[in-house]
């Protein structure tokens, strides 16, 4: 498999491509203008485009499959170079503002969640993507191309603001190298310029990992996939609990360095009769106590063939404002795309079991 130039920071790329200013120029192409291929680049010379050919592809990746829903979410799946699959959600925030002429004041918001890897390892049993097993780790290439797929595709010009959340299929902190390289090239300041603030990284906890990444000291956020107050039932959900236990897990965020006007997010997945009782969200407040945190609880979303239930409304509500009551900062995320089964690893599955054709 030949790398894409998407694998590589600026720096990397002078150090590989002469004359200097052409670096900047493809550089241009590749993240200002989204280009999907060599032809695309019009300025660079045809002979160092033949030259570069033969080391580099541009875009890993290839749209297979695409999904959009009413409330202007939409799913890509997409086929790697070795033919896996993998996918990205394009989630639409806010909606475009309109003063009383019909003028925008302010353009709509959107955030991309990306893939880290083709299936995951660490194999929870309300996620589908864990049905499927590991496959691999995706390049930094492939997850920075994700990024440029869907602003092409959405013809979102490079300098228009973009969040990042590291929520698709795989476990981030379990491809550290390749994210962090991913999280650096999408902060370059000639390409998409996408700052550390503006990108969270989702962890399931594996503490060690929490803290390499702290040390590496790239200024993005983290969210913690909590999902249980009690080691018993967070192994029941997460099994690698058993190495990275909820107190290993709060120890490292205390470590990681954040921004002090900042809260660290903890997602905690409600499954009806399994955490949504009131005794949870008391053991819940208890166990952040000493940390700035804000709580986002997820509604489990069922799919065909698990043993966990969605929580009702009124539970979900009760428990949210326990937390409030209580001095948390808490949230319901609102099932973006529900209706084209938006959750981690659902298209794919879909996909692969000739539901869509
Ligand atoms: N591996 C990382 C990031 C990817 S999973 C992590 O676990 O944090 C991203 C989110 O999708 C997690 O918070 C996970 O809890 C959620 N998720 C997985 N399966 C789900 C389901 N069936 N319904 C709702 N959310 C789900
Ligand atoms: Fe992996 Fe996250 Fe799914 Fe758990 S929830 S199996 S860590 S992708």
């Amino acid at each position: 498999m030949k790398p894409s130039l998407l694998d590589f920071t600026q720096k990397e790329l002078l150090s590989q491509i002469k004359p200097a200013f052409r670096v900047k120029q493809i550089f241009g192409w590749l993240y200002h203008n989204y280009a999907s291929d060599f032809d695309d680049m019009k300025n660079i010379p045809k002979a160092l485009k033949e030259e570069l050919s033969q080391k580099y592809i541009v875009d890993p990746l290839k749209i297979v499959n695409k999904e959009e829903s009413s409330d202007g979410t939409i799913k890509y799946l997409f086929e790697l170079q070795d033919g896996k699959t993998m996918e990205a959600v394009w989630l639409k925030m806010k909606e475009t503002q309109l003063d009383d002429k019909g003028e925008v004041i302010q353009e709509a918001k959107y955030t991309i969640c990306v893939s880290t890897q083709v299936g995951c390892k660490v194999g929870c049993t309300f996620c589908l993507t864990a049905k499927g097993g590991f496959t691999r780790d995706l390049t930094a290439g492939e997850i920075v191309a994700q990024v440029v797929a869907l602003k092409r595709d959405n013809d979102h010009k490079h300098n228009r603001k973009i969040n990042i959340v590291y929520m698709g299929m795989g476990e981030p902190l379990d491809n550290l190298d390749n994210l962090a390289k991913a999280i650096e090239i999408y902060k370059e300041e000639e390409g998409l310029c996408i700052s550390g603030k503006r990108q969270t990284v989702s962890t399931s906890g594996l503490s060690n990992k929490i803290d390499q990444l702290g040390k590496m000291d790239l200024g993005v956020h983290i969210a913690i996939s909590l999902h249980a107050v009690d080691d018993e039932l967070r192994t029941e959900l997460i099994p690698m609990n058993k190495a990275h236990n909820i107190s290993s897990i709060i120890e490292a965020v205390k470590r990681f360095p954040i921004d002090t006007r900042k809260r660290v997010m903890f997602e905690y997945l409600v499954i009806k009769d399994k955490n949504d009782d009131i005794a949870s969200a008391k053991k819940l407040v208890k166990l952040l106590t000493d940390i700035k945190a804000k709580v986002n609880l997820i509604y489990f979303n069922p799919y065909p063939g698990t043993t966990y239930d969605r929580p009702t409304r009124a539970d979900m509500v009760a428990f949210q404002e326990y937390l409030v009551n209580h001095g948390l900062l808490c949230t319901i995320r609102d099932s973006k795309g529900i209706d084209i089964s938006a959750a981690c690893g659902q298209l794919k599955e879909q996909t692969e079991q000739g539901e869509i054709k």
